[in-house]
């Protein structure tokens, strides 16, 4: 008696659990039918557009751009020689120079006696008369992490003086030829470099100038 009881249960499990597999079944196959569309067969030939439209590759992706994350941010320069456009200037960074060295620099031909503007903002921290740069001046950017170098000056503009603060587009002195520019051969030497410490001006990390003058492209080390 208590045996058979026993059993009913079992049988009753079973048909449970079979009663759920069926209707597990028909839900699935009911959600099938429903997602998959009826496709009508067409007969598209290989060579039509359709099929050409598929089989056309994507176009590839353009490369990344590369990011420096050793920037110092953005310098909004300007040429520093009056009426000179930057198609007109040229990249003589990596030119060779007497005694093995670099140029480092970007020499901006221009007419005797044109202005000399401040590439930036900032602050004169040297009047200094080299063999090499002639007539020169040192000048730090307002952030105080970049000195413009400019050389072969003719003179300075009057009343320059060490200290002086200022602003981008000022005449601070006029093209020369003056250092081993040759006799001349009127240009701005124009440099800029990157220094850690602004009391050190000398000392830095040269960066080309072109890039910067040529489309404001940002600054990288
Ligand atoms: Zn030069």
């Amino acid at each position: 008696m208590f045996l058979n009881r026993a059993m009913g249960l079992v049988k009753l499990r079973i048909l449970l659990v079979v009663l759920f597999l069926v209707i597990v079944a028909l839900v699935s196959i009911a959600i099938t039918l429903r997602t998959t569309p009826v496709v009508p067969a067409l007969d598209i030939p290989s060579s039509s557009p359709i099929a050409v439209a598929i089989g056309t590759p994507l176009p590839p992706t353009e490369s990344p751009t590369s990011v420096n994350t050793n920037f110092f941010g953005t310098v909004n320069l300007i040429i520093p020689v009056a009426g000179v456009k930057p198609e007109q200037l040229i990249d003589t960074y990596d030119d060779a120079r007497s005694e093995g060295r670099v140029h480092d620099a970007i020499d901006i031909m221009a007419p005797a006696e044109t202005p000399v503007l401040a590439a930036a903002d900032g602050k004169i921290v040297k009047l200094f008369q080299s063999e090499r740069g002639g007539i020169t001046i040192y000048q730090l950017n307002a952030n105080q992490d970049l000195i413009f170098y400019y050389a072969h000056l003719s003179r300075y503009a009057d009343g320059l003086a060490e200290g002086d603060l200022v602003r981008q587009g000022q005449i601070i002195a006029y093209v020369g030829d003056t250092g081993n520019a040759g006799a001349g051969n009127y240009h701005l030497h124009f440099s800029i470099a990157a220094v850690s410490d602004p009391k050190r001006y000398w000392e830095g990390t040269n960066i080309n100038p072109y890039p910067l003058l040529q489309n404001r492209a940002q600054l990288t080390p």
